[in-house]
This record gives structure tokens, C-alpha cells and sequence, in this order.
């Protein structure tokens, strides 16, 4: 049996915004059996049907998922999980910043639809500006915090584990460390909890001050890197979605940096951020108090008021 059908007979994902990042989920999703059923919604109709035929045609190789298509919201009924991809993409030489207005109007008017058609969804925001936009879309929905999150800096973390796990050559599934605070340029890494094995990155014999900025400054400039060369980030975030999906509806209790609202998580209060979080069927659980350094609860600090300012200036 797969586990992601343990827990429920059926198990319905929507995706709002069926570009680059939504078809990737997708994909991602009925590679990884995380849901029975996934709706594809966009504005652009033909271009969810594209998407839907396309992975339609994949079922002979994977089996069993159901894919809808269409440019209603009301697909977004019965779903467990809605995933917010839509909305305008960063270019190159664009910081997420850049998109923030047309986004957040188009939250506006997105969010009350969803909670029109389905009060009791997950909401899972992915487009960007990540944090302004899980905020506005836990205002707009009213829904209870545990309930509307966004995929913060988990695709942040898997960057940078990657990159430590490729320094000191061992899996990045063996290394533990994060990315905490705004999914952008006011992100910073937790260093003083980062550790292989329980041991200290500054412990190891490999370790090097310079290599270690290095390699945050690489995980930083990531997407712009990324987008500079090929024009999109898809493949790593829509694994990231699938995960997160897997750890709601199999009810894992899993681990996962993500955009949450905190009341007061070391200074930062009202707004929200990547912390540590306990995920499962309910959402999120609970937040992990990580036993951050005074520099860096002063970086999480900084990254809630840019993005207090941010909202503010909305
Ligand atoms: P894209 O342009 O390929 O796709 C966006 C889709 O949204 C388009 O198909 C568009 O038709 C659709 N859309 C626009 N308005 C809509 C509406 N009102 N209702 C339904 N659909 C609508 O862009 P993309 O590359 O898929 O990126 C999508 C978002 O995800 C961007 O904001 C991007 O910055 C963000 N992103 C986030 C992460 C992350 O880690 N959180 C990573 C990559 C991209």
C-alpha cells in the first residue's frame, strides 16, 4: 500500500496556477502517489488542460491519480490541500520584492474564493513574495493559523544543504542545518545549530569560515542564478510541494522550515516567517524553538520588520 493512501481512502490537492512551479508540483505529487487526486486551476484554461493531458498521459507508468483541470475556483472544493502558484513570476534581475503589488491584489481577490469553496482546506502559499503573501492569504482567509502556511524556506534549506553536504561530502540528508526568516535577501543561516552526526559544522576537520559564507552567499543568490540562466526555478521547489503534501496527508509529524505566523518567536511577532515546524494532518502542529545566537535572533528580528514594512506599505 502507499503510504500517502494509509490515512485516507482519497485526497484531493488543488493548484492554483498551473505555470512552471504548479505543472512541477504536480508532476512531482502523482511521481510521489502524495495525493489521489490533483486539480489544476488557472486563468489560462488551455493551459491547465495542456498540463492535465500531459500528466494524464504519464498514468500508464503511475497508476491511480485523478487530474482535473479548469479556470473555476470551485475546483478547489473538497480539496485537503490548496497550493497557491499563481501570479506573476520574477525576471531576471527582479528581486521577489518586485512582484509584490500585482501579487498581493491578486490575493485579495483569490484568497475569499478559496474560503468561499472550501473552509476546511489547508492553504499552501509558493508564490512570491512568499511571507507578505502567507500573510495576506491568513488575513483574506480567516482560517485558523495552523491552516495557512507557506513553503518558506524550505527550498532555501535543501540549497543549502546541498551545498554543505557536497563540501564536506556527505549526503545532504545527513546534514542539519537552516535557512530561517523571509524566503529572500533577508534570510540567514542558523550556524550555530548546524551540525552532521551531532557534530558542530566548526568541528568538522573541513570546516573554513570563508567556504561556510561562501556557501550561504551561493544559497542566497540561488534563484537569481538560476532564473539568470534557464528563466524559472521549478524542479526543486515542486519536490519541496510534494513533500510538504506527504507530510500533511500522511500525518508525519515531519520537520520543515516554513512560512508561519508567529506571535512571538525570540522578538519576531506578528508576522510571517520561516521557523522550524512540526507538520501534519492538522498543518502545522507546532513551531520548534530553535536556541538561536544573539546574531541571529537579531537577523530573524530584521527580516520581521522588512516584512512588517513591506505589508505596511500595501
Ligand atoms: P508562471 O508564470 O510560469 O506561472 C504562473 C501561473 O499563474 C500562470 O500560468 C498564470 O496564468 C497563472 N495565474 C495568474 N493569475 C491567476 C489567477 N488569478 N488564477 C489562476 N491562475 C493565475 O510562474 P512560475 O514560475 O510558476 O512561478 C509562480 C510563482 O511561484 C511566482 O510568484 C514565483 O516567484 C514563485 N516561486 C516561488 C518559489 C518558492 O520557493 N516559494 C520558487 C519558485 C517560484
Amino acid at each position: 500500500m502507499v503510504t500517502a493512501m494509509k490515512h485516507k481512502k482519497s485526497s484531493k490537492v488543488a493548484i492554483i496556477g498551473a505555470g512552471f512551479v504548479g505543472s512541477t508540483a504536480a508532476y512531482a505529487i502523482l511521481i510521489e502517489k502524495a495525493a489521489s487526486e490533483i486539480a489544476l486551476i488557472d486563468i489560462n484554461k488551455e493551459k491547465a488542460e495542456g498540463e492535465a493531458m500531459d500528466l494524464r498521459h504519464s498514468l500508464q507508468f503511475k497508476g491511480n491519480v485523478r487530474v482535473n483541470f479548469g479556470d473555476d475556483y470551485g475546483l478547489c472544493k473538497d480539496a485537503d490541500i490548496v497550493v497557491i502558484t499563481a501570479g506573476k513570476h520574477t525576471k531576471p534581475g527582479q528581486s521577489r520584492l518586485d512582484v509584490i503589488k500585482e501579487n498581493s491584489a491578486l490575493f485579495k481577490k483569490m484568497v475569499p474564493q478559496i474560503a468561499k469553496h472550501n473552509k476546511n482546506c489547508i492553504i499552501l502559499v509558493v508564490s512570491n513574495p512568499l511571507d507578505v503573501l502567507t500573510y495576506l492569504a491568513l488575513k483574506y482567509s480567516k482560517f485558523p493559523k495552523s491552516r495557512v502556511f507557506g513553503s518558506g524556506t524550505i527550498l532555501d534549506t535543501s540549497r543549502f544543504r546541498y551545498l554543505l553536504g557536497d563540501y564536506f561530502e556527505v549526503s545532504p540528508t545527513s546534514v542539519h542545518a537552516y535557512i530561517l526568516g523571509e524566503h529572500g535577501d533577508s534570510s540567514f543561516p542558523v550556524w550555530s545549530t548546524a551540525n552532521i552526526a551531532g557534530i558542530k559544522l566548526k568541528d568538522l576537520k573541513k570546516f573554513n569560515k570563508k567556504a561556510m559564507d561562501e556557501i550561504y552567499k551561493e544559497t542566497k543568490n540561488a534563484a537569481y542564478e538560476v532564473i539568470a540562466k534557464k528563466g524559472a526555478t521549478y524542479y526543486a521547489i515542486g519536490l519541496a510541494v510534494s513533500r510538504i503534501v506527504s507530510a500533511i496527508l500522511s500525518d508525519q509529524n515531519r520537520v520543515l522550515a516554513l512560512s508561519t505566523y508567529l506571535d512571538d518567536y525570540h522578538g519576531a511577532r506578528d508576522v510571517c516567517l520561516s521557523v522550524p515546524c512540526v507538520v501534519n494532518r492538522s498543518g502545522i502542529k507546532e513551531q520548534l524553538k530553535l536556541p538561536l545566537n544573539s546574531l541571529e535572533k537579531k537577523q530573524l528580528r530584521e527580516s520581521a520588520s522588512i516584512i512588517k514594512g513591506l505589508i505596511k506599505g500595501l
